[in-house]
C-alpha cells in the first residue's frame, strides 16, 4: 500500500557530515512552513482520493525539534485529506537531544506509533566529532520517556577512531533500551561537509575496515535476535518498517515539504530544495515540484533488481517475468554470469550471499551497466 512522507527540515545544529536538506538557523519558520505543508496536502487530497495509505513518516531534518503541536496538526490534516488504514504505521524521527515528556504525550495523542531515534554511536567522543547535539545518556533518557512504545535506532559505521567494541557497545545499548529495530548505515562523506577534512587526512576507516565493521555488526545483531530484512535494516520479527518495505518493493508514495520526493502513477517528482521557493509556491497555490519524469521501462527494471537484491528475501524471478514480460536471464545474461559467485538461488528467489552483502554496489553496477540505466 502507498505511504505518505512529510519532510521537516529544521535542526538545532548542523552535524559535521550532514548533506541533507536541513536548516539549522530557521526554526522560526516552522509554523509558517508547516502551514504550507498542510496546504500542499489539501492541494493533493482531491486527486488522491481513491488511494488508501498505510504508512506516514515524518523525516528530516529533526521533526522532534519543532513544536509538537505542529506534528499534531499535520496528523489532523493527513486524516482530513487522505484515507488511512486503521492500523497505519506512523513514524516520527526523533533526536534524543530534543525530547521531553510533554512532547511524547502530544505525539501519542497525534497517533504516532513508531519512533526512529538517531543514536549513531554510544561513544560520546564520536558523537561530538559528528557534531550531534546529544550524548549516549540522552538516548537512554529518550527511550525511557517512550515507555514501551515501538522504536528503531540508527547506528553509524565508519567513524573516526571507531572500534568493533564501540559498535558492540552501541548495539547492546540499543537492545537493552528495548529497540525493536536497528538500522546500520555507513557514514557517507560528502565533499563540502566539515567531516570531509577528516577523510582527506586519512582519519576515517577505509572501505575494507567499514566492510569488516558491517559484518561484525550484522552477526552481533543476528545473535541478539534482530533479523536482517534489508542490507541496512534489522528487526525483531514483526517489527520491520512497513514504510521502508514499501520503498524497497517499488510501492507508491507521496511526499510533502521541501525536497520531498514522490512516486505515483509511474511518475517520479521532487519538490524544490529551496525553502523560500517552496513556501512561495504553495502559498500561491502551485505545486512545488521542480522535477517530474515518467519512469522508463529500463529504469523500472533496474530499480526492481536493485531494490529486491537489497532485501533478505531477494528477487522473485517469477515476479520479474510477470512484471516485465521477459526473464531476468534474458535481460541480464552478462551481469548474472559476472555475479554468480556472489549470488544464491533459493527456489524462485535470487539473493546476495550474506558474506558478500557489503560488495552489493559492485554487484549492482554490473546489472546497471548491462541494462544501460
Ligand atoms: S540531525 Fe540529521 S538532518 Fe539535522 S543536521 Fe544532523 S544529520 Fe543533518
Amino acid at each position: 500500500m502507498p505511504g505518505i512522507y512529510i519532510h521537516v527540515p529544521f535542526c538545532r545544529h548542523k552535524c559535521s557530515y550532514c548533506d541533507f536538506v536541513s536548516f539549522p538557523d530557521k526554526v522560526d519558520y516552522a509554523e509558517a512552513y508547516m502551514a504550507c505543508v498542510y496546504k500542499e496536502m489539501k492541494m493533493r487530497g482531491e486527486e488522491l482520493k481513491d488511494y488508501v495509505f498505510d504508512t506516514v513518516y515524518f523525516g528530516g531534518g529533526t521533526p522532534s525539534y519543532i513544536p509538537p503541536k505542529l506534528i499534531f496538526g499535520a496528523m489532523n490534516q493527513v486524516r482530513k485529506c487522505f484515507r488511512l488504514t486503521d492500523d497505519a504505521e506512523i513514524t516520527l524521527e526523533l533526536n534524543p537531544g530534543t525530547i521531553g515528556e510533554k512532547k511524547v504525550e502530544t505525539y501519542l495523542q497525534a497517533g504516532i506509533n513508531r519512533f526512529s531515534i538517531g543514536l549513531q554511536t554510544a561513544i560520546d567522543e564520536q558523537l561530538s566529532d559528528l557534531g550531534r547535539i546529544h550524548n549516549a545518556q540522552d538516548y537512554v533518557f529518550a527511550t525511557k520517556l517512550l515507555k514501551g512504545q515501538n522504536f528503531s535506532t540508527d547506528v553509524m559505521l565508519g567513524l573516526k577512531n571507531q572500534t568493533k567494541e564501540d559498535i558492540a557497545k552501541t548495539i547492546e545499548l540499543a537492545a537493552v533500551c528495548g529497540s525493536k529495530h536497528i538500522s546500520v548505515y555507513a557514514l557517507t562523506v560528502e565533499d563540502g561537509t566539515p567531516i570531509y577534512t577528516d577523510y582527506l587526512n586519512g582519519e576515517l576507516p577505509d572501505s575494507d575496515e567499514v566492510a569488516e565493521m558491517y559484518d561484525f555488526g550484522r552477526k552481533l545483531l543476528q545473535e541478539k535476535g534482530y533479523q536482517r530484512y534489508e542490507i541496512s535494516n534489522f528487526a525483531i520479527p514483526g517489527y520491520e518498517s512497513k514504510h521502508n518495505l514499501n520503498y524497497w518493493q517499488r510501492g507508491e508514495y507521496i511526499g510533502f515539504g521541501v525536497a520531498a520526493s514522490s512516486f505515483m502513477r509511474g511518475k517520479r517528482f521532487t519538490n524544490t530544495f529551496d525553502l523560500d521557493e517552496y513556501m512561495k509556491c504553495v502559498i500561491s497555490g502551485f505545486y512545488p515540484a521542480v522535477t517530474s519524469e515518467e519512469v522508463e521501462e529500463k529504469d523500472a527494471k533496474f530499480e526492481f533488481v536493485m531494490l529486491a537484491l537489497r532485501t533478505a528475501k531477494g528477487l522473485s524471478m517469477n515476479e520479474y517475468k510477470e512484471k516485465f514480460g521477459v526473464t531476468l536471464a534474458e535481460d541480464y545474461p552478462e551481469a548474472l554470469k559476472k555475479s554468480v559467485k556472489y549470488l544464491e538461488l533459493d527456489g524462485d528467489r535470487l539473493r546476495i550471499k550474506d558474506e558478500y552483502l557489503y560488495v552489493q554496489n559492485s554487484i549492482l553496477m554490473a546489472f546497471m551497466e548491462e541494462i544501460g540505466s
